[in-house]
């Protein structure tokens, strides 16, 4: 694989940063997955406006233009012959001594990507629905901004395969934020529910992009907070991530749901991305 580092393409062996560099030391950095079909990137232009506001909220320096960054993405699709998977992008604060505060004078941003082959359209999870847990939200209280920091994710992640599920929904007072690398969605009577944007949740891209096929389609969406009786007794369940479109879940822990099935509105939703997506 060819990765990038710092403005050079290289072997992924040769791909190296800095131990002091504040990514690593602080998860003082911010990134973007974006997914690629027939060689093609998917939803591209939301994932750099949301690369730009994380960058502002956390007071850290675009690492080039955004030009650049195109070049990158497409250079990376180019030489690993990519025609299905996802490109990984970060920026980190760069490399200085080790201090709290940001580091005084000049520090060059740390800027990395690389890709992964995937298959994603026919993601076999899609035909059967997934499974998904509960866990508590242990994050910090700014999950607006992509960053690094993703320990209580990787920990949910983990209690989510370790009892057979594939997602951990993060519940918060009862209410259920979003995924840990997903935002969450139920269906009662025809019509989808997913909590309202704030600093609680991430703006997914796939999010904004389904709220547009489902308007256009007629079919509602209503932006609120769920808990989780709520959604145990829902028609349906699924989740939207860059990488996963739109994905049923079956079961919520260990309660099927919608029979244990995929059913009409999450599957008539993936349709719809997945054909604006493939065009
Ligand atoms: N919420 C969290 C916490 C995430 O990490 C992600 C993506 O990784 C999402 C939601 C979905 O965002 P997107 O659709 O932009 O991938």
């Amino acid at each position: 694989r060819t990765v990038f580092v710092n403005g050079e393409y290289l072997p992924e062996s040769e791909g190296k940063i800095s131990i002091f560099d504040r990514g690593f030391l602080f998860a003082d950095g911010v990134y973007e997955v974006s997914a690629v079909i027939n060689g093609k990137l998917v939803d591209y232009a939301a994932h750099m406006e949301r690369l730009g506001r994380s960058l502002k909220e956390l007071r850290m320096a675009w690492p080039c233009t955004r030009d650049e960054l195109d070049v990158m993405h497409a250079e990376l699709i180019k030489r690993n012959a990519l025609t299905e998977g996802i490109i990984y992008m970060q920026v980190t604060r760069g490399a200085a001594d080790r201090t709290f505060n940001f580091p005084k004078g000049e520090v060059t941003p740390t800027l990395i990507a690389f890709t992964q082959a995937m298959s994603l359209v026919s993601n076999p999870n899609a035909v059967t629905g997934i499974k998904v847990i509960t866990t508590p939200d242990l994050r910090w209280a700014r999950r607006d901004i992509k960053t690094v920091m993703l320990l209580a994710p990787a920990l949910g992640k983990q209690e989510a395969y370790e009892k057979g599920a594939q997602e951990a929904w993060m519940v918060e007072d009862g209410f259920v934020t979003e995924g840990t690398s997903s935002n969450a969605y139920i269906v009662k009577d025809g019509k989808v529910i997913t909590r309202h944007l704030s600093n609680e949740i991430l703006a997914g891209c796939t999010r904004r992009a389904l709220m547009r096929l489902a308007k256009e389609e007629g079919v509602e969406i209503i932006e609120r907070k769920f808990t989780v009786e709520e959604a145990l007794a829902a028609d349906e369940a699924f989740l939207t991530s860059a990488s996963q479109f739109v994905m049923p879940i079956v079961e919520i822990d260990g309660k099927r749901i919608g029979g244990g099935q995929p059913g009409p509105v999450v599957r008539k939703l993936r349709e719809l991305f997945l054909k604006e997506a493939t065009a």
